[in-house]
């Protein structure tokens, strides 16, 4: 996968790679902050359910929880 510079145009290749990424971050099961289950589902944008414990909790809109979550959690 090289491109040229020339290839390169308006950054469309980038944006749908990230989207990429986003799409399957969004379809993986994540792990649930109470149980620990790879049961944590997004059921809206921002909210995330476990279907393990019923554990449903607030955090990022592509991820259960974000860098700063992650932090606090420390
Ligand atoms: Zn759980």
């Amino acid at each position: 996968m090289s491109f040229g510079p020339r290839l390169r145009t308006r950054g469309g290749a980038t944006l749908r790679k990230r989207w990429t990424r986003v799409v399957s971050t969004l379809r993986r099961p994540h792990k649930c902050p109470r149980c620990s289950a790879m049961k944590v589902r997004r059921i809206s944008v921002g909210i995330w359910r476990c279907r393990k414990c019923g554990f449903t909790f607030a955090g990022g809109a592509y991820q259960p929880q974000t860098k700063l979550g992650k932090l606090a959690a420390r």
